[in-house]
């Protein structure tokens, strides 16, 4: 097997983790399906590709992920102009996906995507262990929640305690007015 390149911060080209050689052995068999009535039963009424800018989450060196604490799915406007920002891409809990507010494929977490950026930034994020399990290999976890107790401060490198709708405007400002 190929020997990874890993990158400044070592981590593998995947961003998540280096494959595992496996020792097991199978054999190719030939398979015919027949189509039952059942099967053709779906219709393909419309195809529509979703449009998307920046790197996706798999690729981003930055995330800025956001949950239930956003309050509204509009409010995702917020966290989309911090990873602009930082040249980042945009993650969600389960909850905010379940309620429809951002689309599954943006999904961090047990059901979800496995990331390892070099950046996460948790916005409005409870830190349960469904989500903890996609994000906790990211090099450095900032968690930004008004709740001093919330479990994600257990696990964040960085933690901010406040109102997310004044702290990720300001940050966003700030780094904007850095980058010039
Ligand atoms: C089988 C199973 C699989 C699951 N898979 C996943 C998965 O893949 N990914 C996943 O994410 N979850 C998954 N879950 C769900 C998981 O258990 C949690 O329910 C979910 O992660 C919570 O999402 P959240 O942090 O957005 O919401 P909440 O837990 O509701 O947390 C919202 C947080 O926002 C904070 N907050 C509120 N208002 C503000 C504000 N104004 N400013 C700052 N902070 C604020 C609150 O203090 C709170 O901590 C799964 C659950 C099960 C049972």
């Amino acid at each position: 097997m190929a020997v990874l390149e890993h990158d400044e911060y070592g981590f593998a080209p995947g961003k998540a983790f280096d494959p595992v050689e496996q020792s097991a052995s199978g054999t190719v068999e030939a398979f015919s399906p027949a189509l039952q009535e059942h099967s053709l039963a779906a219709e393909m009424v419309e195809q529509a590709h979703a449009e998307e800018s920046g790197p996706s989450i798999e690729d981003a060196n930055v995330i800025v992920a956001g949950g239930r604490g956003l309050g509204e799915p509009e409010k995702f406007a917020l966290v989309e102009e911090l990873a602009r920002a930082l040249g980042g891409a945009v993650a969600a809990t389960r909850a905010v996906v379940d309620a429809g507010w951002y689309p599954y494929s943006a999904q961090v977490g047990q059901t979800g995507k496995s990331v390892s950026p070099t950046l996460y930034i948790a916005c409005g994020i409870s830190g349960a262990i469904q989500h903890k399990v996609g994000m906790q290999s990211s090099k450095t976890i900032v968690a930004i929640n008004k709740d001093a107790n919330a479990p994600i401060f257990e696990f964040a490198d960085l933690g901010v305690v406040g109102d997310l709708h004044t702290i990720v405007p300001k940050l966003t400002e700030l780094i904007q007015a850095r980058r010039g």
